[in-house]
């Protein structure tokens, strides 16, 4: 069996901040007011894109048409150097997917970011923490965990998993090659 590495995928390996810069532009732009976005996005965590749309706009169809067009174009907001990391992964590890999100929106995304085929298998958790997800993926051979949020990187080393925490923000290949150097070091 492969070692497996454990792989978060929002602002991680994909741009979430814009995608959500895009969305708040959107609603704003369709009429929705700041407060009411805000109450929205407050009571449905995780976020799931049916149900904030048809709360802040029951009776427009357009909105929702518009918001989905922003999942159109592969790749679009992958970061630099993330299909370089995870070739090189792939090639002694098996790589799975652990994604905090709503199911369907999570898929969304993915399919969208051609970044599937690098993964032998996709974890949606609605978990933030994602501990029990963790805990039974070590058992099946998880060696390490890549992810950007604190409550990850604090929860992984507890359930016996190390954590390299990714940097949030803009990343290019030269960083994701320094987390591959430090990936290596905890790993082999
Ligand atoms: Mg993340």
């Amino acid at each position: 069996m492969r070692p497996v590495i454990l792989i978060d995928f929002d602002e991680t390996l994909i741009d979430t901040t814009e995608i959500k810069r895009r969305t708040l532009d959107l609603f704003l732009g369709s009429g929705a007011k700041l407060p009411a976005i805000k109450h929205a996005l407050l009571v449905i965590r995780p976020f799931a894109p049916e149900k904030v749309l048809h709360l802040l706009f029951p009776e427009d169809e357009r909105p929702k048409r518009k918001f989905f067009s922003l999942f159109k174009r592969l790749g679009e907001y992958n970061y630099a150097g993330v299909e370089l990391l995870l070739r090189r992964l792939q090639e002694s590890h098996d790589l799975i997917l652990l994604t905090y999100g709503d199911p369907r929106f999570q898929r969304l995304k993915i399919r969208q970011s051609g970044l599937r085929p690098f993964f032998k298998k996709v974890v949606v958790t609605k978990d933030p923490a994602k501990v029990e997800a963790i805990v039974k993926l070590k058992k099946k051979g998880a060696v390490a965990i890549l992810d950007d949020a604190e409550e990850v990187c604090k929860a992984a080393p507890k359930c016996n998993l190390p954590a390299i925490r990714i940097r949030r923000g803009r990343k290019d290949s030269r960083y994701f090659a320094g987390v591959l150097r430090r990936l290596n070091r905890i790993v082999s």
